[in-house]
């Protein structure tokens, strides 16, 4: 699950990890109101998306290439930048085409940079890196950019530590990281004391990622050394979601895609691809095998839905409705091995659907494991223009021709 920048904020000040005062507002009279709060002489008023590259994003409406943060001097400049943002559709690196209608902006204080010499930008991660397993801190002296572009162009400006999950983390990992950083003295101290504190936050919030960039760092060089998270995010395993009801009562459903939303009120997973294949499956790892033999035989998956080890009848329909429902879909594999799951009990509930919905793709059903041959005798007896396949490779085949079929008469 994600959360927005000042959701992630707020989670960072309960563990004493620095972050600028800020304010959020739906409307431009609610951020100048914010901004005078706030006081000071420098805002930042900030599109809050569950998406980066904001700075750096434009909007689809103007033509005037001002992105989704932007950094004002004055009460009418915030008012008018909130009159700019909101409502309209703010196009990212990380949104694709589409981008996302900005709906709430966060109103900060800004964090002078450009008059103090001092200051430096980084960039903090803390995430599980899946080739060790383990918590792994990265920072880069790259902040407040593209972390994905110095990863692929420097990657030797990226430091990473892996935490031992026996030991945890120890002041010495964010030593390493500080002085690796090219900070010295009290730099040292304060980006350690930054570190733990942000790690203790990754790790007692089940967080997934965890990411500040840019961690910004002025030191006026008479002792008083700052650091500061000017941006924040967090991501969170779902799965721990249950021991984090404050958490998960920030979820704003607004900004996420409709389908994963319904297809976890299902209790199911939904995941998005860029092809025109439906697949309904069970179990990620068939999922994953799924979606390579379709690939294997030239078709390319729109999605996978993973009804899980023990779906009902009820759940399997609401999972049909939500493939078909996806325009992208041309077709749709349904690939089932029953274990605890019964086949007959796939079979009715695909009939349902299929009946209900007025299905104009084709369709391919591979069941096997419990009750299969029960599966397939409902599916012939239904009387309903779905193929039957024999196994894995036969389903991937037979769908795949399918489509190609319907393509070449010109589509549905
Ligand atoms: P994104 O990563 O989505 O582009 P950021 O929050 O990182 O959004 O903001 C983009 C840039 O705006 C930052 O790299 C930083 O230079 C500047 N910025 C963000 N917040 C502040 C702040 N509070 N004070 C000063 N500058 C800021
Ligand atoms: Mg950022």
């Amino acid at each position: 699950m994600n959360i927005h920048e000042h959701q992630a904020k707020e989670l960072l000040r309960r563990y004493d990890v620095p972050v600028p005062s800020g304010c959020v507002a739906f409307t431009p009279d609610e951020a100048a109101h914010a901004a005078r709060k706030l006081g000071g002489e420098v805002w930042v008023v900030k599109s809050q998306i569950h998406a980066g590259g904001r700075g750096a994003g434009y909007f689809a409406e103007h033509s005037s290439g001002q992105g989704g943060v932007r950094v004002v001097r004055s009460l009418a400049d915030v008012h008018a930048s909130a009159v700019d943002m909101l409502g309209k559709t703010l196009i990212t690196k990380e949104t694709g085409p589409a981008g996302r209608v900005v709906k709430r902006l966060y109103v900060e204080q800004g964090c002078d940079g450009a008059h103090d010499l001092s200051a430096r930008d980084f960039y903090l991660g803390i995430l599980i890196d899946p080739a060790t397993s383990r918590v792994t801190l990265m920072a880069s002296t790259e902040g407040g950019v593209d972390i994905e572009d110095v990863a692929a162009r420097t990657p030797e400006k990226i430091l990473k530590v892996a935490i031992d999950p026996a030991s945890g983390i120890q002041p010495f990992h964010a030593r390493r990281l500080a002085s690796g950083l090219g900070l010295s003295g009290k730099q040292v101290d304060a980006a350690t004391r930054f570190i733990l504190s942000t790690y203790r936050a990754f790790t007692e919030l089940d967080a997934s990622i965890v990411e500040i960039n840019p961690l910004r760092v002025t030191d006026s060089g008479d002792g008083s050394v700052k650091l500061m998270a000017l941006d924040a995010r967090f991501a969170f395993d779902d799965n721990a979601l249950f021991r984090h009801p404050d958490i998960e009562a920030m979820r704003d459903e607004s900004d996420d895609d409709p389908v994963e939303i319904k297809a976890s009120r299902h209790g199911m997973n939904y995941v998005c691809f860029d092809g025109n294949i439906g697949c309904m499956v069970n179990g990620a790892g068939l999922a994953m095998a799924t979606v390579d033999i379709i690939k294997q035989h030239g078709g390319e998956p729109a999605n996978f839905l993973d009804v899980g080890g023990s779906a009902t009848r009820e759940r399997v329909a609401a999972a049909f409705r939500l493939i078909i429902g996806d325009p992208k879909v041309d077709g749709i594999l349904v690939n089932i091995f029953g274990g605890i799951m019964r086949c007959d009990m796939v079979a009715e509930g695909v009939v349902e659907a299929v009946r209900d919905a007025d299905l104009t793709v084709p369709l391919v059903v591979r069941l096997e494991g419990t009750h299969a041959a029960l599966g397939r005798q409902i599916l012939r007896d239904a009387r309903l223009p779905i193929l039957c396949a024999r196994d894995l490779a036969d389903g991937a085949e037979k769908i795949v021709a399918a489509v190609r079929a319907t393509q070449k008469h010109g589509g549905r």
